[in-house]
């Protein structure tokens, strides 16, 4: 089978990568040329653990390809994926200038049948609309060709992609007919030995599926978050509410870490959008508007708390940061509460040393010189009168305390992510902040 997935970032590279490792033919078409030569030489443009290999083994063996247009490909391919990016607009809605950028070139090289899958984030009816621009260039050539269109969101999360596309918890494609059904079945076959997990739906309820979850996800977060604050003012240990609720079957235990308050490329957007549809439909998402209220707020509960204890002029003061991703195992930095953080401490006249095991690239086109790049986690400590804990990395989690101590000036300890133990770090001597620990 021959494919082609168009937009070649955290989702299409990671996806066309997947699909190579199962036989298929895959070329990835991106508009970014360097990183097409980067791809080529077996340079990752992003971090994700096990992509490197998978890529390099499969563009040697030549089931995976890398090219500037889809022109090429047009001729060969059953099945299109569009997996560009779809940021927010001014108003908060998607951005889908790409997406619909993307089925026009689609239906400018169309030369035979195929299925053009949205694997992107979008709005419900969007593909409708790329059904239609393809039709219509489809029809300004004076062609007649038979195509199909699909939704497969993808559920992938960074820092474990490569298993989650693997290994997928649920494949979700929509569909309005056998032919594309059909299609998508023999694609997704090779990743469901063991179990069949794909759900065929309408177009429609696939590209609700997406949003519906991710804001799902976001509430669970925005909820602990509440919480985590409340038991702060009534000397609760949310650590504590968060087992006792989590091991309850009809709650379960993941997402319910209180934190900075989610960031990404995803869950922001995500909510932003999904209100946004609702809006221009005449109804209101309370909950989400709540959830997304929350999160503004969470993201300085931090910066909150530093005032708290040196007062709003950080003028003089020395903040060791720890961790600059939006989360471990990632590079990326999009909407990351470290980063909104580090600004925050910036602003208030604060000299910041930033550490990051993978995100330091990333994340000095961000913040540039505004802060000190520290060579280790330990050197970011250097001279702090503080140190915060803002990206849960593994290497974080058993620091040598003697090291850090030594290594400071005061002993502030700002723990973002809830990983350390307050009596363990009181008996050496820090203060302990914690997230919904009094
Ligand atoms: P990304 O920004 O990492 O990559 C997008 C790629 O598309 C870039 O390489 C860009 O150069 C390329 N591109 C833009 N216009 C193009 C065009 N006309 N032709 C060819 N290439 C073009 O984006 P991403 O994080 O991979 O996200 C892609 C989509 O998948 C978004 O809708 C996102 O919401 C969704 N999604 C992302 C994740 C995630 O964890 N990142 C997870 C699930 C779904």
């Amino acid at each position: 089978m021959k494919i082609a997935v168009i937009g070649t970032g955290y989702v299409g590279l990671v996806s066309g990568a997947c699909f190579a490792e199962m036989g298929i033919e895959v070329a990835c078409v991106d508009v970014d040329s360097a990183k097409l030569e980067g791809l080529r030489r077996g340079v990752m443009p992003i971090y994700e653990p096990g992509l490197e290999e998978i890529v390099v083994r499969n563009h040697e063996a030549g089931r995976l390809r890398f090219l500037p247009s889809f022109d090429e490909v047009a001729g060969e391919v059953e099945v299109v994926f569009i997996a560009v990016g779809t940021p927010p607009d001014e108003d908060g809605g998607a951005d889908l200038s790409h997406v619909l950028e993307v089925a026009r070139q689609i239906g400018r090289s169309m030369v035979r049948p195929m299925v053009v899958v949205t694997k992107s984030t979008v709005p419900v009816g969007t593909c409708d609309r790329v059904r239609e621009i393809i039709a219509a260039e489809i029809a300004a050539r004076g062609l007649d060709i038979g195509f199909d269109v699909a939704s497969n969101p993808e559920f992938l999360k960074e820092g474990n992609a490569v298993k989650d596309f693997m290994q997928p918890d649920r494949v979700v494609v929509g569909v309005d007919g056998q032919r594309a059904r059909r299609v998508m079945d023999r694609l997704y076959k090779p990743f469901m030995i063991n179990s069949y997990r794909v759900i065929f739906t309408d177009i429609r309820s696939a590209e609700m599926i997406k949003y519906a979850a991710n804001a799902m996800l976001a509430t669970r977060i925005s909820f602990m978050n509440d919480i985590a604050n409340l038991c702060e003012l009534t000397g609760a240990d949310v650590n504590m509410v968060r087992k006792g609720i989590g091991t309850d079957p009809r709650i379960g235990p993941k997402f319910l870490y209180p934190g900075l308050g989610y960031g990404g490329s995803c869950f922001p957007k995500d909510v932003q959008a999904l209100i946004h549809t609702a809006g221009e439909l005449g109804c209101r998402l309370e909950i989400l508007e709540a959830v997304e209220n929350v999160n503004r707020r969470q993201k300085d509960v931090l910066a909150r708390k530093i005032e708290r204890r040196f007062g709003s002029d950080l003028g003089g003061r020395v903040f060791g940061v720890w961790g600059l991703a939006f989360k471990p195992e990632t590079d990326d930095v999009r909407q990351s509460a470290a980063i909104h953080t580090v600004r925050r401490l910036v602003a208030a006249g604060a000299r910041v040393r930033v550490y990051d095991p993978v995100a330091m690239v990333a994340a000095r086109v961000e913040l540039g010189e505004s802060v000190v790049w520290a060579e280790t986690m330990y050197d970011a400590a250097r001279g702090a009168d503080a140190l915060i804990l803002a990206t849960e990395w593994k290497e974080f989690r058993l620091p040598d305390w003697d090291a850090v101590g030594a290594a400071m000036r005061g002993r502030e300890l700002f723990d973002g992510r809830n990983i350390y133990d307050r009596a363990e770090l009181a008996e050496r001597g820090f203060n302990y902040h914690g997230i919904g620990i009094s």
